[in-house]
């Protein structure tokens, strides 16, 4: 960790991911509050589709909030971190792959970039741009939840409704966390 807050550090990327409830957005939210501390200058963003607490904060399931702008494309992402020392992005994956581009050139321009979001969907296959960004990061932290079935350490999100769309944004009324042998496979 010392490497990744060192003030005179190069650009970089940190990808935070892990399934449904497993702490990404907790993770992301300490880490840019830290960022704060140091003064460096934090711009912070999340996807448009993602309106499910705020629209103008990024909130945890533990009820944890920050600041952020809202955005359609992660063009917008580029074009309003000009100023900024450290880029914060959750919910990564409803963003399409020129989010990829974006962080890389962010990276390139000496700017620390933190990226929060999904590594697979309900059916538990890698949710694009992640597979990307993690292969592209020079930081990745993956986060588990708790089973809600047995206990045990979970990376996989149980979708509990009967929808076939890759996005449905919702909480616990929609999704559950689950390890590998609790999880059922969606039948469609
Ligand atoms: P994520 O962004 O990965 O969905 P959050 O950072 O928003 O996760 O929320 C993590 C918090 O969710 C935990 O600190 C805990 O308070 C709460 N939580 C609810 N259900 C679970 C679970 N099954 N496993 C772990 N944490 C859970
Ligand atoms: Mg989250
Ligand atoms: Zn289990």
């Amino acid at each position: 960790m010392q490497d990744i807050e060192n003030k005179k550090m190069r650009g970089q990327i940190e990808v935070i991911c892990g399934s449904m409830f497993s702490g990404k957005t907790e993770e992301l939210i300490r880490r840019l509050r830290r960022a704060q501390i140091a003064k460096q200058r934090v711009e912070i963003f999340k996807p448009a589709v993602d309106n499910r607490y705020s629209d103008n904060e990024i909130v945890s399931h533990s009820e944890q909030k920050i600041p952020s702008t809202v955005v359609e494309t992660a063009e917008q992402i580029l074009l309003f971190s000009s100023e900024a020392d450290v880029i914060g992005v959750d919910e990564a994956q409803f963003f399409d792959s020129y989010l990829v581009e974006v962080c890389q050139r962010l990276a390139e321009q000496g700017k620390r970039v933190i990226v929060a979001g999904l590594d697979t969907d309900y059916r538990a296959v890698p949710f694009e741009p992640m597979p990307q960004l993690l292969a592209i990061a020079e930081y990745i932290t993956k986060t588990l939840a708790v089973c809600m079935k047995c206990g045990a350490p979970a990376n996989r999100t149980q979708r509990i409704s009967n929808t076939g769309d890759r996005v449905l944004v919702g909480a616990t009324d929609l999704y559950e966390a689950r390890c590998r042998s609790c999880y059922e496979a969606p039948e469609d």
